[in-house]
């Protein structure tokens, strides 16, 4: 049974506490899998530079390419950042690192207490390239067992919870195992009630298989998120068949505002103005009770201390334009407070550390 509190690496928080919440930030990773040589072989010896204001635009438009900028590996970084957002008026993150991701929650637990931000972080895989190299031997069951240890006990010996599943890695093509650990996820799902959130291949295919699998393994789609949606696909049929599966729609990746998209070159980008359009689009529909924003930051060039936006990004731009853009005060908070409330409140309020 479905219960109304969310579990943070602090203990159990009510749901309705969580205030403005970015469904889907990063707030430590190591993102080093993401790693990708500069497409141009001139440029070879930028991958290895710490990021100035010289190789800020360059970093910036190659991301994958600089091994200093595919890491967010400080605490004090992340807690200046995070103090950005909660003075800006933001009150919880949800960090979906998990294994694979470099996840460490003992970092999070003092970046939790020092900025008074509401961390939820992650459990199960990500994609088959982080995978361990036992994963192959693994049974759905074992996965899933620890997964719900991660939710129900503490993570790694320690007694800080995961206050979600994921983000469950899925390539497009599918990779070995990626299928078995979502398979798992959705067991762990079945058992907990805890929310699932899957990260698709970039293809409109891939969200579409892994709906159907987690219907077919028993899984709730009404507690299952599908993470960026504004990379993925943007047709409006496509859409509204997502949507009636029950899912949860993110769209995580504002400020992302340069159309050059490297781990996907086939694809343009959406800007911030089409991924505000399609949220308006949302609404006209009478779809906008599954809908969660966020910015997906994983990099250091997405940081104010690296010449970026930053995790208040969302309520120091965007949320401005879309009251321009006619939405009502409370129709900005069903995106940003009520639907995260809905869907990381699971727990009993027994389980506060
Ligand atoms: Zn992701």
């Amino acid at each position: 049974m479905k219960d109304g509190w969310a579990q943070t690496v602090l203990g159990a928080v009510d749901a309705a506490d969580l205030g403005i919440t970015l469904a889907h930030d990063h707030v430590l990773m190591d993102g080093s899998f993401m790693y990708v040589d500069p497409p141009d072989s001139v440029d070879q010896h930028l991958a290895d530079e710490q990021i100035t204001l010289d190789n800020r635009g360059w970093v910036a438009y190659h991301w994958t390419s600089s091994h200093h900028n595919v890491h967010l590996d400080s605490e004090d970084v992340a807690i200046a950042e995070l103090r950005r957002f909660v003075a800006a008026g933001g009150r919880t993150v949800v960090d979906p690192t998990n294994k694979g991701l470099g996840r460490d929650t003992e970092p999070l637990v003092r970046i939790a207490k020092e900025t008074g931000a509401h961390i939820i972080v992650g459990s199960g895989y990500y994609l088959g390239g982080t995978h361990p190299r036992d994963m192959s031997d693994r049974a759905v069951d074992s996965i899933a067992e620890e997964i719900v240890t991660d939710i129900q006990i503490g993570i790694s010996d320690t007694n800080v919870r995961a206050g979600l599943i994921g983000e469950i890695g899925c390539t497009y093509p599918w990779l070995p195992n990626e299928k078995k650990s979502l398979r798992a996820a959705v067991a762990a799902q079945a058992e907990t009630g805890a929310p699932l959130m899957v990260h698709p291949g970039r293809d409109p295919m891939s969200p579409v298989e892994i709906v159907e699998i987690v219907d077919q393994e028993g899984g709730d789609l009404n507690r299952t998120i599908i993470c960026h949606i504004d990379r993925t696909c943007t047709d409006r049929t496509w859409l509204r068949d997502m949507a009636a599966t029950g899912c949860y729609l993110e769209y995580d990746l504002f400020g992302n505002e340069s159309s050059w998209y490297p781990p996907n070159p086939g694809i343009d980008m959406p800007s911030d103005a089409e991924r505000m359009e399609v949220v308006l689009w949302h609404f006209e529909q009478g779809l906008e009770d599954k809908v969660l924003l966020s910015h997906d930051i994983a990099t250091k060039h997405r940081l104010h201390a690296y010449g970026g936006l930053g995790y208040d990004h969302l309520l120091t731009n965007v949320v401005p334009r879309l009251l321009q853009r006619g939405l009502s005060e409370a129709e900005v908070n069903t995106l940003i407070i009520d639907n995260p409330a809905q869907i990381f409140g699971f727990a009993s309020a027994d389980r506060s550390l």
